[in-house]
C-alpha cells in the first residue's frame, strides 16, 4: 500500500499513473462530439450504486476502465463549443498544468511555513489584480474559493467597518439596524451572506434595475435616502459587474458617487465581469471599479481557469484584520511583529489550496492580454449572437450584451397563450438536453421562462448559435404540435 503515496521512492509510478489519466483525458477530449449524452439520473445512478467501495480494484488502468463508465463517458464537456449553458469556461492549459503541479506538491497557503513561495505568489497576483482594477497604493486581498465566499467575506468586512463610529451607528444598536443595497438581479449569494452574516430578513434591499438590467441608480438613492430617514444604517452597497443572468453591468461611477455621499462601503461583484480587467477592447465597459472599497473576482470564470480561482480585493488592507484570528499552533501575534506572511491571516478559510498557481502559470505562458483576447473573443460572439436573434422572428431576446450572456425566448406568431409560450421553452430546453446535442440553461425573466446563452468558449461560433437556435425551434415546434393534438 506504501507504493501509493506519492514520495521520492515513488516518483515512477506518479508519473505513469498521472500520464495513464492524462491520456484517457486527451482521448475523450479529441473524441467527444457532443457537449453532453443526455444520459438520465435513472440511467447513470445503477451504475454507480453497484460500486463497493468496501472493495477496491487496486490497479490504476481497471479503476480507469470503471470512472469511463461512471463518469468520462458521460460528463458535461465545457470544452465542447455547443455547450452554451451556464458560467463555466474551457480551461486553458497552463492552468491545467498549474492544477496538477498544485495538488502533487499540496501546499497549503494558510502559513508561511506551510508554503513558502507559494505565499509570495499569489501576494503578487492579488497586488497584479488590485493594480489593475486601480484600487491604490493601500490595497490587498486574498483567493478565495469562490465568488460566493469573497462576497460573504466582503460583506464581513463591510459589516465591521459600519459599526461603532459610523455615522447613525449608537451604543446598543443592534445588526437589525443594517442595511444592504442591491439590484434585483444581483447574486444570491448576498442574501445568502447577509443570512450567515446574523442581519435581519429584511436587511437586504433590492433595488429595481432599468430596461437593460442595470440597478436603477434613482432608486437607489430613493432607498439610500429612506434609509436614513428611518434611523437605519446603510452597512453596503453590492454593486454587480456582470449579473449571473443577463451580463448587465450596474453604473459603478454613479452608485460610488451614492456610496460617498452616504458614507457607505461600495462592494463590485465582478465574478463574472472580470474579465474586463485583461481585455483589449472593453476595459472601459467596468470604469469606476477603482472606486469600490472591494472587489469579488472570479478567475474561475472569465479568465478560463479551472474551478476554484477566485478572490477578493479590497481597497484598504487593515479592514482585513476583520477576518484575523491569532491561534496559538498557527499564526500566533509574535509572528506578525517578526513579519512573518501568514495568509490565514486574511482568509475566512484556514488550510487552502494554492489555487494562485494555475493563474500564475496562466500569465506566465500566455500574458494577460493573451486571456483577455479570448474573453473579447466571446463578447463579440454574444454581439454577433444578439443580431441574430434580434434579426429572427421566432425569437424574443432580453437585452443587448454588455458581456457574453444573451437571453431569449422562443415566440411562435401561431400561440398568444404566454404560459404554452413558457412550457414550448421549458421543454425544449429539456429536449435539448435530453439529446446531448448542446445545452443551454433557462431563467425567468419579466415573469416569464426563458432560455440562456452563457457565451465562454471562444471556439463556439455564430454557426453553432444559428445551429442551436434551429434545435431549439425544432423541440418547440415538436412540443407545441402535440400540444395541439393532445387538445383536438
Ligand atoms: C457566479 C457568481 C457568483 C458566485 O460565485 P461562485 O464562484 O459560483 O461561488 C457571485 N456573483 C456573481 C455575479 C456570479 O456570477
Amino acid at each position: 500500500m506504501r507504493s501509493h503515496l506519492l514520495n521520492g521512492l515513488t516518483a515512477e509510478h506518479y508519473r505513469s499513473s498521472v500520464t495513464e489519466g492524462v491520456e484517457r483525458v486527451a482521448a475523450k477530449l479529441a473524441t467527444t462530439d457532443r457537449p453532453f449524452t443526455g444520459v438520465t439520473v435513472d440511467a447513470l445512478a445503477p451504475r454507480i450504486d453497484t460500486i463497493d467501495l468496501d472493495r477496491p480494484l487496486g490497479d490504476t488502468a481497471a479503476v480507469l476502465d470503471e470512472l469511463e463508465d461512471v463518469y468520462l463517458k458521460d460528463a458535461v464537456y465545457f470544452h465542447h463549443p455547443r455547450y452554451l449553458a451556464h458560467l463555466n469556461c474551457p480551461v486553458v492549459i497552463p492552468a491545467v498544468l498549474g492544477e496538477a503541479v498544485l495538488s502533487a506538491v499540496n501546499s497549503s497557503l494558510d502559513t508561511w511555513d506551510q508554503s513558502a513561495g507559494g505565499t509570495l505568489i499569489e501576494r503578487k497576483l492579488i497586488d497584479w489584480t488590485a493594480r489593475r482594477i486601480g484600487l491604490g497604493p493601500a490595497a490587498d486581498g486574498v483567493f478565495t474559493s469562490g465568488g460566493t465566499q469573497s462576497n460573504l467575506q466582503a460583506l464581513l468586512l463591510a459589516r465591521e467597518e459600519a459599526k461603532p463610529g459610523r455615522a447613525g451607528w449608537e451604543e446598543g444598536d443592534s445588526l437589525a439596524k443594517l442595511r444592504i443595497f442591491t439590484s434585483e438581479v444581483s447574486h444570491f449569494s448576498v442574501q445568502k451572506a447577509a443570512k450567515l452574516l446574523g442581519l435581519s430578513a429584511d436587511s437586504v434591499v433590492s433595488v429595481p434595475v432599468d430596461h437593460d438590467k442595470r440597478l436603477r441608480t434613482v432608486a437607489l438613492a430613493r432607498e439610500l435616502e429612506r434609509c436614513a430617514r428611518d434611523g437605519l444604517v446603510p452597512m453596503a452597497v453590492v454593486a454587480t459587474a456582470g449579473t449571473t443572468d443577463f451580463g448587465s453591468i450596474d453604473p459603478l461611477p454613479e452608485i460610488a458617487e451614492l456610496c460617498a455621499q452616504y458614507d457607505t462601503w461600495l462592494h463590485v461583484d465582478a465574478a463574472y465581469g472580470c474579465g474586463l480587467l485583461a481585455s483589449l477592447k472593453y476595459r472601459d465597459r467596468i470604469a469606476g471599479i477603482d472606486r469600490a472599497d472591494s472587489v469579488t473576482v472570479d478567475y474561475h470564470k472569465s479568465f478560463f481557469q479551472p474551478v476554484s480561482s477566485s478572490a477578493l480585493l479590497v481597497r484598504d488592507a487593515a479592514t482585513l484584520r476583520h477576518a484575523t484570528y491569532h491561534a496559538e499552533y498557527l499564526n500566533p501575534r509574535r509572528m506578525v511583529r517578526e513579519r512573518i506572511p501568514n495568509q490565514v491571516d486574511k482568509s475566512l478559510q484556514t488550510t487552502r489550496r494554492f489555487d494562485a498557481l494555475k493563474l500564475w502559470l496562466t500569465l506566465r505562458v500566455m500574458g494577460a492580454d493573451g486571456i483577455g483576447q479570448l474573453f473579447d473573443e466571446v463578447c463579440d460572439l454574444a454581439q454577433e449572437g444578439f443580431r441574430l436573434l434580434a434579426a429572427d422572428p421566432r425569437y424574443d431576446v432580453v437585452v443587448e450584451p454588455s458581456l457574453s450572456t444573451l437571453v431569449f425566448r422562443y415566440i411562435p406568431a401561431a400561440v398568444t397563450d404566454p404560459a404554452e409560450i413558457d412550457r414550448a421553452n421549458l421543454y425544449a430546453r429539456k429536449a435539448l438536453f435530453a439529446s446531448g446535442d448542446a445545452v443551454v440553461a433557462g431563467t425567468k425573466a419579466d415573469g416569464r421562462h426563458y432560455l440562456k446563452f452563457t457565451l465562454l468558449n471562444p471556439e463556439t461560433t455564430a454557426a453553432d448559435i444559428a445551429a442551436v437556435l434551429d434545435l431549439i425551434a425544432g423541440h418547440a415546434e415538436q412540443y407545441l404540435g402535440e400540444s395541439l393534438d393532445r387538445a383536438s
